[in-house]
This record gives C-alpha cells, structure tokens and sequence, in this order.
C-alpha cells in the first residue's frame, strides 16, 4: 500500500491561512493529515472533515468553475457541448444533492460528500437567501455561455490551449509551489491565462499570482516569465481585467515567498520531516477570523473541547527569528 508523505510545499491560499491564524494553518496542513484513513483516531478524523467544509462563497464558484470546465474539456474533445439549459439544470440539481447531504450530516460519514460551514454551525441563511445563491450560479454559467469570452476561446485552435481547470506546480529552488490554473493557451509571444470569478472579491495581490504564473509556464511550457498575460474575468457582471508580468518585480516576490516559507517552517519541530506540534501555532486574537473558521468545534479558543495541555494557547505573535534556509522533506 502506498503512504503518503506529508511533504511541505507553497501556495498562495496556504500563506492567507497562516497570516489569517497560525493555528487553523496548523489544523489545516497538519492535523487533518492522514484523517481520511479508516484507522485515523477520532480528534484527527474530526479535523480533517471540518478541514473539508466549504462555505456559500466557495460552493457557488466550485459549481461555475465546474460548469465552465464541463464546456472547455467537451469542446476541446469535439464533443456536443451541452445546451445551457441542461448545463444550469445539471449543476442546480448537483447543488440540491450537495445541500441535502451536508444539512443531514452525511459529509460525517463520508467526508467526500459536500459540508458547508452554514450547516455545520448553524449560520442563519434564510431561504431567500440558499435560492439567492442558486441564481447566482445559474447567472453565472448563463453569462459565459454568451459572453465573448466563450466565443474568443473557440476562436483559438485547440492545438494552443495549454490548460482546462488544472492545479499545478512548480519549483523555486526546492521549494514546490502549487498554482490553479482556470484556462490558458500559448499566442504567437506568450501565454495567455484566464482566471474565472464569480463572487465580488478583489484580488489585492496579483503580483504575487502574475510571477507564480510566470515561473509555471518557464517550467512547465518553456516561454519567458515576462509574456505571461492574465485576464481575470468575472462571470457575474462580465468584467475583465487584463494583467501582465512585465512590470512585476520576480526576484521582490521570490525572496517573499521565501520569507513566508521561513516563518511557516520556523514554528515546525523537525522541518526534515515536516512536523510540528499544536502548542507551537499560535490563536489568532482577531475574532473576525474565527467567525468564519472551519476549525471551531475542536479550537481551544471557542472552548467547545477541553483545552489539552499540548493545545495551550500561545497567543505569541508571528515568529520573531528565522531558520537560514528553505528546506523541503521531499
Ligand atoms: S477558531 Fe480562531 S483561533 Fe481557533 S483556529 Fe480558528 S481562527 Fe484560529
């Protein structure tokens, strides 16, 4: 039998987490870890299935990525795209099975079954607002079966298209960094990228994102980091915004990657083997991020579980001293 190896790697989402609250950054890489296995005990097991809830926000953009992927890989295949109306049906009725399941617990059983947060800690949705949110997704699909993007895409032989709906890595030394990627296709001077949103949140940090795009497609598609453009659509309202690498400073944000990855792997007690223990991640003060937490029923801080003497809270701030090198157990 295979065994997997909880091997330290980088991502944009895994830094949000551990500035947000270096404790739910520990529950989310490391206690979840191995929780999917039938001998798990019970406390990592418990972790690992809040680890996979996911909230309104992020189950609306699952459904439209979903939908959006459908129709690429079934055009990129010459298959029959599906009719939109089919494709809007299909993913509302994938919603009521989803909404079901987590409102009867079922995610306790199999943890691959959709959980949302709202379920699981009784967050007061009314239903005006569940059926809000199912006509937001059917917007969405709707939007991009006629929008120009659809059509710009089909325009582009399928022989350039680089990527449907891919999580991918790359390296920066030997650090592996992970990056999604929504569509992309090579042009005659670069490689052009799109990125799906659906909700109304800004990307404040689209350095960051425009250079790990650019280091991917030097590895992994051999072009120059700088002909890396990214047109971020919004598939609510039809916006885009178009981004390009040119003006980003790539050795700025490696050495900022670095620092993150120093930080992370400072609070860790045997960075070869990527282990820490509990005690070491600290609580967050700020509560705003614990409202929204996956982890509550088992953070001390919410006192929903007794407070283990491994799981004191710390409350220190971020880690003052750093180790001198990034180190990865792969
Ligand atoms: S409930 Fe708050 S302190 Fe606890 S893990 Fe979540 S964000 Fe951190």
């Amino acid at each position: 039998m295979t065994t997997f190896k909880n091997e330290f790697s980088w991502s944009k989402s895994r830094d949000d987490i551990f500035h947000k609250c270096q404790r739910q950054y520990y529950y989310h890489y490391y206690a979840s870890w191995g929780g999917w296995q039938r001998n798990a005990d019970e406390r990592t097991r418990k972790i690992y299935v809040l680890k996979k809830l996911t909230n309104q926000h992020l189950w609306m953009g699952d459904k439209v990525h979903q939908a959006v992927r459908l129709v690429l890989e079934a055009y990129r295949k010459e298959m029959p795209i599906m009719p939109e109306d089919q494709m809007v049906e299909r993913m509302l009725d994938n919603m009521r099975v989803d909404f079901r399941n987590s409102r009867d617990g079922l995610h306790w059983k199999n943890p691959q079954t959709c959980g949302l947060y709202e379920h699981e800690y009784q967050s007061e949705l009314s239903d005006e607002e569940w059926k809000k949110i199912a006509k937001h997704v059917e917007d969405c699909i709707r939007n991009f079966y006629h929008s120009s993007v659809f059509e710009e895409i089909k325009a582009i032989p399928v022989d350039r298209w680089l990527a449907v709906e891919e999580l991918a890595n790359f390296h920066l030394s030997e650090l592996k960094v992970y990056v999604s990627i929504d569509f992309a296709f090579r042009r005659d001077d670069g490689v052009t990228i799109y990125d799906w949103k659906s909700g109304s949140s800004v990307n404040y940090d689209q350095d960051l994102q425009m250079a790990c795009y650019g280091w991917y497609a030097w590895q992994k598609w051999n072009v120059d980091p700088k002909s890396i453009r990214l047109v971020e659509v919004n598939l609510n309202n039809m916006d885009t915004v178009t981004y390009d690498v040119r003006g980003v400073n790539l050795e700025k944000i490696q050495k900022r990657i670095f620092n993150s990855v120093q930080d992370m792997q400072f609070l860790l007690e045997d960075i070869g083997n990527n282990q820490g223990s509990e005690a070491r991640f600290a609580l967050t003060e700020d509560d705003r991020f614990c409202n929204f937490c996956n982890f509550r029923k088992v953070c001390p801080k919410w006192k929903e579980e007794p407070i283990s003497s491994e799981a004191e809270p710390t409350h220190n701030a971020q880690p003052k001293a750093k180790t001198d090198s990034i180190k990865t157990s792969s």
